[in-house]
C-alpha cells in the first residue's frame, strides 16, 4: 500500500486518480496486516485498489466525473466496494472516468483527459488509455495499484483494458450488484474487476459478485470458485468465430491478431467454428438508441435540489430556471446530447419508431447468441477493439459517432447480458497493446476466464 501510495505521487501527470485516499489506505492496510498475521485472510486482503469514481463510497467525493456531482460525499457505500473491504482490500482513492461513464475516451471527464502509460513508438505524443474507465486501466497499467475496479455499459472495462494491455472482465448481467454504483443506463450497466493478469481477475470478481436483495436485478445464484476453474484445459472445447465481427477495412494488425489468437486456441486442443451472428451490423444503432434514452431518465435525478451543484439564480428566477441552468452548467456536451436524444426516442411522437424498435432489435441480437450457444459453441473469440489506442484529440473533436464505432465489438454483449472478457494478446507495428475479447454463456464466467487464461 505504501509503495502504491508512493507511486501516485510520482505519477500525477497520467490524471488518473482524481482523489487520494492515503488515511483510509493505511488503516485498512492496518487491519489487513491483522487478518493475514491471524492466519485466515481472505485473497483480496491487503490487495490496493482503485476504485472507479462511478462507485458510491461513504464519506469520499462520488462524482461519476461529472460536474454536477461536484462536492457529493454519499452517506452510504456501494455493494462492491463494501464487498470489497470486507475481504481486506485497500482503497488507495477514486479514478478518473468518462463524465457519466459516457465515451470512450476518457475526454468527456470534467477532471480533464486521462493520459495511457503507453506511447507508439518513439513518439511522444499522449494517447487516450480508452473509457469510460480510463483512469482504472492507466492505474493499473502503470502500477499505481494492483487492481481497479470498472464498470461495462458497452464496452467500458473491455476496450480501455485492450488499449493498456491489461485484463478486464465484464461479467453476466445480475452477477454483481448495482446498488450504490450511479445508473448510466441501468439495463446494460454491470461492474467488473481491471486486473493484470486473468488470475486475478478470477479472484477479485468472486470478492465482487454475489446476491444482493438492494439490486432487484442482482441474480440469486451462489457465487463458483472461478480461480479453481483456470486448468488451462480447453480440449473439446467450441469456439466460435463469427463472420460478422470481420468488419470492412478492419486493419491486417487486428486481423493477425484475431488469427493468431484462434491458432493458440486451436493449439490448445479446441475445436474452432465458424459461426453467424446475423443481426451483429444493428449492435450500434440499437445501443445508442436504447442507452441514451435509459440516460436521459437516470440522469433526471440531478436536478440542483438533491445532489451536488445548484446553479445561483438572477432575482426573479424561479425553480424551473434552477432546474435549466444547474443541468446547462453541471452537464457536459456529450452528457447533454445522450440527454436529448434519449429523451427524444423516448417522447410519445418518436418511441415506436426509435426505442421499441431497438428494443425488439436487442432481443434479435440476444437470440443470436442462443442459437449458437444451442448449438454447442461454449465461448466466441473477436477482437476487443477495432484499433490501438488513438491520441488525445484525435477523435474527440471529429463527429461522434467516429468515437461510438469503438464499441463496434463490445455492446452486442451489453444487450445480450453476456460475460465477456478482454485480454492482453500482442502489440501493434508502432509498440501499442491489442486485445481480444472473448465471449461467454451465461454465469460461465470461469469457463470464459479458463479460455481467456489460455489466451494470456
Ligand atoms: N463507449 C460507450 C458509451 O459511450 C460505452 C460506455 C460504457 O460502457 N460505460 O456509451
Amino acid at each position: 500500500t505504501e509503495a502504491c501510495l508512493k507511486t501516485i505521487e510520482d505519477a500525477g501527470t497520467l490524471n488518473a486518480f482524481v482523489h487520494h485516499t492515503p488515511e483510509i489506505a493505511l488503516d485498512q492496510a492496518k487491519a489487513a496486516d491483522a487478518r493475514i498475521a491471524a492466519g485466515n485472510a481472505p485473497d483480496m486482503c491487503g490487495i490496493p485498489l482503485g476504485i472507479k469514481d462511478l462507485f458510491c463510497t461513504k464519506g469520499v467525493p462520488s462524482q461519476a466525473g461529472s460536474a454536477i456531482l461536484s462536492g457529493f460525499r454519499p452517506e452510504y457505500e456501494s455493494t462492491i466496494t463494501l464487498q470489497l473491504w470486507d475481504s481486506g482490500s485497500i482503497m488507495l482513492g477514486k479514478l478518473n472516468m468518462d463524465e457519466f461513464a459516457m465515451g470512450s475516451s476518457n475526454e468527456t471527464s470534467t477532471y480533464g483527459n486521462v493520459v495511457n502509460p503507453w506511447r507508439r513508438g518513439n513518439d511522444d505524443a499522449a494517447l487516450t488509455p480508452g473509457g469510460s474507465s480510463g483512469g482504472s486501466a492507466s492505474a493499473v497499467a502503470a502500477d499505481l495499484c494492483l487492481a481497479a475496479t470498472g464498470t461495462d455499459t458497452g464496452g467500458s472495462i473491455r476496450q480501455p483494458a485492450a488499449f493498456v494491455g491489461i485484463t478486464g472482465i465484464k461479467p453476466t448481467y445480475g452477477r454483481c450488484s448495482r446498488w450504490g454504483v450511479v445508473a448510466f443506463a441501468s439495463s446494460l450497466d454491470q461492474a467488473g474487476p481491471m486486473t493484470k493478469s486473468v488470475r486475478d481477475a478470477a479472484i477479485m470478481l468472486a470478492a465482487m459478485s454475489g446476491h444482493d436483495p438492494k439490486d432487484s436485478t442482482s441474480a440469486d445464484l451462489a457465487v463458483p470458485d472461478f480461480e479453481a476453474a483456470l486448468t488451462g484445459d480447453i480440449r473439446g472445447k467450441k469456439i466460435g468465430i463469427p463472420k460478422e465481427y470481420r468488419m470492412d477495412g478492419m486493419p491486417d494488425e487486428i486481423e493477425k491478431l484475431w488469427a493468431d489468437g484462434t491458432a493458440m486456441l486451436r493449439d490448445a486442443g479446441a475445436e474452432i467454428v465458424d459461426i453467424s451472428l446475423p443481426h451483429t451490423k444493428y449492435a450500434l444503432p440499437a445501443y445508442y438508441v436504447i442507452a441514451p434514452a435509459e440516460a436521459s431518465s437516470n440522469l433526471a435525478r440531478y436536478d440542483g435540489v438533491r445532489y451536488g451543484h445548484r446553479a445561483k439564480l438572477a432575482k426573479g428566477e424561479g425553480i424551473d430556471d434552477m432546474y435549466e441552468k444547474t443541468r446547462a452548467e453541471g452537464f457536459g456536451p456529450e452528457v447533454q446530447r445522450r440527454v436529448m436524444i434519449g429523451t427524444y426516442v423516448l417522447s410519445a411522437g418518436f418511441y415506436d419508431a426509435y426505442y421499441r424498435r431497438a428494443q425488439r432489435v436487442r432481443t434479435l441480437i440476444k437470440k443470436d447468441f442462443e442459437n449458437v450457444f444451442d448449438a454447442g459453441i461454449e465461448a466466441i473469440l473477436t477482437p476487443a477493439t477495432p484499433s490501438a489506442a488513438f491520441g488525445l484529440g484525435e477523435m474527440a473533436d471529429a463527429d461522434p459517432v467516429q468515437m461510438y464505432l469503438n464499441d463496434v465489438f463490445t455492446v452486442t454483449v451489453n444487450l445480450a447480458g453476456l460475460p465477456g472478457i478482454a485480454v492482453p494478446a500482442g502489440l501493434d507495428k508502432q509498440g501499442l497493446p491489442l486485445g481480444l475479447q472473448l465471449i461467454g454463456r451465461p454465469w460461465e464466467e470461469g469457463d470464459l476466464l479458463n479460455s481467456a487464461y489460455v489466451l494470456e
